[in-house]
């Protein structure tokens, strides 16, 4: 189908260069027809246009631009679905969660209004979605401003749930029932397509167990496949997978092509019923448009649209309606970077929330006062900003769980700002967010003093000198270690100290991490195998209550690196 690929492609050449006119849809009848899927992933809640800009390949060059934006989002959807007899817009998980703090404070309510009014149809769930719990999930599905969670829903206005159906195949309670529908079959112009939703199978590794207590997450092919078997009984006549779960491809950022893939999408594609014709991707961040024909060579596309509603991918399936068949499947990554316009009713919904959380991030949540004596710089591995969220993170711990809780460490990586907004002795909710804004759970793991060793040992990476491999464990103040990285592998830790004390390689000890670390994040891959004791909320949470009552930046040197110089 050359002369279809290229009118497809003269289509959004016009459409991103603006053009007020577009070729005319082709024709229903005996002849092939074209359907459009517009998709999307991980837009975690970025109603403003994202500060940082994203670089891109286009043909072959490197492109820096600022993109995204609900408003423009909803524009760039606009301008793809004019002349469009038959489309529809999906998207593949991690709407929600993580999500900057307009949209998290009121529980992202609405950025799910936002996608709403883009027009979005069906999504799968991804690992986010379950960030808060399957009943708040639920109520973002069904709406209602029943509270699960500390904060406030229907803050603003009511919310009426999300206008688009979310899919769950693969998330099922111990009667076999999904969370949500597994499918759902759409006439979309004159063919019947239908949709699969799935998430990772490593989701409940992902979040916080309590959040998907009583559901488990099964195998993602098999799962795609029953339903296909399902979808087609039912009559679909193609099938469209919608996975959070992704590959990697180098570079990152693609507008067409898919460059070195891998990653774990490449074994499920290998997998799917090849009556799934189209394979929307997530959770890696990336973009890319991969040709995966199924066997027998049926037309099959996997495709990703990197994050934050920076990208939109346009798909155009052929469907030969004599032979019932795709005959073919093309795609391009079209970059949301404001040539396509800006959606005022989506605008003004974002600047509504905007406006409301100004405010509720100014607000002071607690003071704070410099180290009381000079902190010992000289040797300052981990970071003050780091040392005070330890502290936080064991002042909380405690207060749920007891004072039975010895120490608390948390990835220097994670936490994101210094503390440089507390030159004026307080703190804002806007300014804490910004240091914590994952929304991770504490978590109490039992190690042995030496598991604790073990964990330690994990942090370093390479040899002669070895460095970090990605991230530095911040004790609490009851803990202080030193390591000297000219030491062999394993044994580079060369005292660890629990109030003044040697720790005790047999005794065990109760120990706070985030549930990132907990899970083996930033390769703590030990942490996975130590037993969970108890649970203590949210890392945001512990911050402010342990602000609320006025708090000293802790000085540096809890960590001592003894590398010979
Ligand atoms: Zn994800």
């Amino acid at each position: 189908m050359p002369a279809c690929r290229s009118a497809i492609a003269a289509t959004i050449a016009c459409l991103l260069a603006g053009c007020a006119t577009v070729p005319a849809p082709a024709p229903v009848g005996r002849g092939p027809v074209e359907v459009q899927v517009l998709a999307l992933n991980d837009f975690h809640g970025n109603l403003e246009v994202p500060p940082s800009t994203t670089a891109f390949s286009q043909d072959g060059q490197v492109v820096r631009q600022a993109l995204g934006g609900a408003a423009r989002l909803a524009a760039t959807l606009d301008a793809l679905r004019q002349g469009q007899a038959a489309t529809v817009t999906v998207a593949a998980g991690d709407l929600i969660g993580a999500s900057p703090f307009a949209s998290a404070n009121f529980l992202d309510e609405p950025s799910v209004m936002a996608l709403g009014l883009a027009g979005l149809d069906v999504a799968s769930v991804g690992n986010h979605e379950f960030d808060r719990g399957t009943a708040e999930l639920r109520r973002i599905q069904d709406g209602g401003c029943e509270q699960h969670t500390l904060r406030t829903p229907c803050a603003l206005e009511p919310f009426d749930g999300a206008a688009f159906t979310y899919l769950a195949g693969n998330v099922v309670d111990t009667g076999g029932q999904s969370l949500f529908p597994g499918a759902t079959l759409r006439q979309v112009g004159p063919v019947k397509v239908g949709f699969i939703g799935l998430t990772l199978t490593g989701t409940a590794t992902l979040v916080s167990p309590a959040m998907t207590r009583g559901y488990r997450f099964t195998d993602e092919a098999d799962a795609a496949n029953r339903l296909a078997r399902d979808l087609k009984a039912q009559g679909a006549d193609t099938v469209v997978l919608l996975i959070h779960e992704g590959g990697r491809v180098d570079p990152t950022q693609n507008l067409t092509g898919c460059p070195s893939l891998s990653g774990p999408i490449v074994p499920i594609v290998e997998r799917l019923d090849p009556a799934i014709s189209l394979v929307v991707s997530g959770h890696t961040h990336m973009s890319y448009i991969c040709r995966v024909d199924a066997a027998g060579g049926t037309p099959r596309l996997l495709s990703s649209a990197g994050r934050y509603g920076g990208f939109v991918t346009d798909i155009r399936l052929t469907w030969d309606p004599v032979a019932r068949r795709v005959a073919d499947i093309t795609a391009v990554n079209v970059p949301v970077n404001g040539t396509l316009g800006t959606r005022a009713d989506v605008a003004q919904l974002v600047d509504r929330y905007v406006a409301a959380a100004g405010p509720l991030a100014a607000r002071v949540v607690g003071t704070v006062s410099p180290a009381p004596t000079a902190s010992s710089e000289e040797n300052c591995a981990e970071t003050p900003a780091a040392n005070l969220v330890a502290d936080a993170q064991l002042a909380a711990a405690r207060a749920a769980l007891g004072d039975g809780i010895d120490v608390a460490f948390i990835n220097t990586s994670g936490v994101r700002t210094n503390l440089d907004s507390a030159a004026d002795g307080q703190l804002t909710y806007g300014e804490i967010f910004a240091m914590q804004p994952f929304g991770n759970t504490l978590q109490v793991l039992e190690l042995t003093g030496l598991e604790l060793r073990q964990a330690l040992e994990e942090q370093f990476c390479n040899e002669g000198p070895a460095t970090p491999c990605s991230t530095l464990l911040a004790p609490s103040s009851t803990l202080t270690y030193s390591y000297d990285r000219s030491r062999p592998q394993g044994d580079r830790i060369t005292a660890i100290r629990l109030d003044g004390v040697p720790i005790n390689p047999e005794e065990r000890y109760q120990v706070v991490f985030n549930n990132f670390l907990a899970n083996g994040g930033d390769g703590f891959a030990s942490l996975v195998q130590r037993p969970t004791v108890g649970e203590a909320g949210v890392d945001l949470d512990a911050l402010e209550a342990w602000l609320a009552r006025g708090a000293t930046i802790p000085a540096c040197g809890r960590l001592r690196d003894q590398t010979p110089a």
